[in-house]
């Protein structure tokens, strides 16, 4: 495919960190090939996509979308590109808020390893982003994001030689920028392969779209929910009320929101089929987290690490993935990067977090020698102590079937069976103390592996105003 694939890479780790996990001085060679070198590419160069585009939907809950068994027709276009590629229904979130999240998308690292789990936390120098490989590689890489905790300040933006951050309007109801920003990168930069992240901030709080959206999804309704994150903050501090009926209007207009997503993706896949880049690219959508309408008692997200705000899709399309397939494992927002890179035939250049999925489809290799993953990082953790916020932060380890919720601040656990349980209403923590020893036991152990992000200077006032009129403070 005419570009290199030349140098081996191995910065991301501190020196001990390479000692620790046998990666200093050469040792690297005795390494099982799935850690140091990309399974799937490695083997199908012939089959490796050009092009690499990462759509990350912010807010996205998995349940709301046709192909993860939605009702109503919210994604054809989602659903059609699943149908053609991969779809992996059982994927969870490193975390409930946006900036734990996408540095899990984007470092392959868990946020206990990659450090930015509260605003006063810069993502450490050393750690590599899959922009930082792709470009390593060659890649031109460019990202147009829409939420403030991926511009800039917190470093999300390393790596890109293109990026644009279109400023997040709470109430826009029409498609965001971030579309005609793609339009116009795409027209000048796609004649080399390229590395496009592009992040959506279009069905996040307030829920809105346009009315021809709107008349398809939202039923009468009479109520005083207005669907803002202005009131939605109101209710959680105990100033609103909001019933059952007022989250199925709720409900009605977040739907409503992901159709006009919907329809901008096909408008950006048509492009890319106009311009001959759709099939040898390999796009990928996904989210950081879900959103809550009172299935727990709750609005909005960060908050808990129930399954409406970590369950969240993924969806892969193009060269490299085998047949069509639905694939049910466990899987994490940390197997993004690996897989990418394995796809790409580049070795992976450090311990990861994540695993290289590619195995599930080329070896049939259902367990993936895994037996766990977590989640961490809920509300409290966004911001430093000194704005008063009490840390409370909830964590969860998943097993395949079982999920244990954690609470750091009272010490509660909480136990579900996904499998008879799936909306988490029924806890069983009583009846399983074997079983919830031997997860916690997990948990704790996970979480005594421990970085801390960079620090930063305070928030500005400014910076203060704009999270709290996004409803973050
Ligand atoms: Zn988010």
């Amino acid at each position: 495919m005419g570009m290199s694939r030349k140098r081996t890479y191995s910065r991301g780790l501190t020196r001990r960190e390479m000692l620790k996990y046998g990666l200093y001085g050469g040792l690297a060679a005795g390494l099982p090939g799935s850690l140091w070198l990309g399974g799937c590419g490695k083997k199908q160069a012939d089959i490796r996509p050009t092009n690499i585009i990462l759509i990350s939907i912010d807010t996205l809950r998995a349940d709301h979308l046709g192909c993860y068994g939605y009702q109503r027709p919210t994604s054809p276009t989602l659903d059609k590109l699943a149908s053609q590629g991969l779809l992996f229904e059982d994927v969870t979130a490193t975390s409930p808020w946006t900036l734990p999240s996408h540095g899990s998308m984007l470092t392959g690292l868990y946020p206990n390893r990659h450090g930015l789990k509260s605003l006063d936390k810069y993502l450490p120098t050393d750690v590599v982003t899959l922009a930082d490989v792709l470009k390593e590689h060659d890649f031109s890489t460019a990202t147009v994001v829409n939420s403030i905790y991926l511009s800039r300040k917190w470093g999300l933006d390393r790596g890109f030689d293109d990026f644009t951050y279109v400023e997040e309007i709470p109430d826009l109801w029409m498609p965001s920028e971030v579309e005609h920003h793609t339009v116009k990168w795409l027209s000048k930069n796609s004649s080399q392969p390229f590395f496009l992240f592009l992040h959506y901030y279009d069905v996040h709080s307030d829920y809105s779209s346009t009315l021809r959206y709107e008349k398809q999804f939202v039923r009468p309704y009479k109520g005083v929910a207005d669907g803002t994150t202005v009131q939605l903050s109101l209710f959680r501090k105990n100033l609103v009320s909001l019933n059952q009926v007022d989250a199925e209007h709720l409900i009605d207009l977040y739907d409503a929101s992901i159709r006009q997503l919907d329809d901008g993706i096909a408008r950006l896949l048509k492009l890319l089929e106009t311009r001959g880049l759709l099939d040898n690219s390999l796009i990928i959508v996904t989210s950081d987290h879900g959103e809550e309408f009172l299935d727990h008692g709750g609005v909005l997200h960060s908050q808990t690490q129930y399954q409406e705000l970590i369950h969240i899709p993924l969806i892969m399309r193009g060269p490299g993935l085998g047949q069509p397939k639905r694939l049910s494992n466990i899987i994490s927002l940390v197997d993004v990067m690996p897989t990418v890179l394995s796809l790409l035939g580049i070795a992976i250049p450090y311990s990861m977090d994540g695993i290289d999925l590619c195995r599930l489809w080329e070896k049939s290799d259902t367990q993936l020698g895994r037996r766990y993953i977590f989640a961490e990082g809920s509300k409290e953790s966004v911001v430093p102590q000194e704005y008063d916020v009490k840390h409370d932060i909830k964590r969860a380890v998943r097993h395949p079937r079982y999920k244990l919720h954690y609470n750091k601040l009272t010490k509660e656990k909480r136990l579900f069976d996904l499998q008879n349980d799936p909306k988490e209403k029924i806890d069983i923590v009583s009846k399983h103390t074997p079983l919830v020893d031997s997860m916690f036991a997990q948990l704790k152990s996970f979480m005594g592996i421990s970085k801390a992000g960079s620090s930063l200077p305070p928030l500005t006032p400014e910076e203060i105003n704009k999270l709290k009129s996004l409803g973050y403070l």
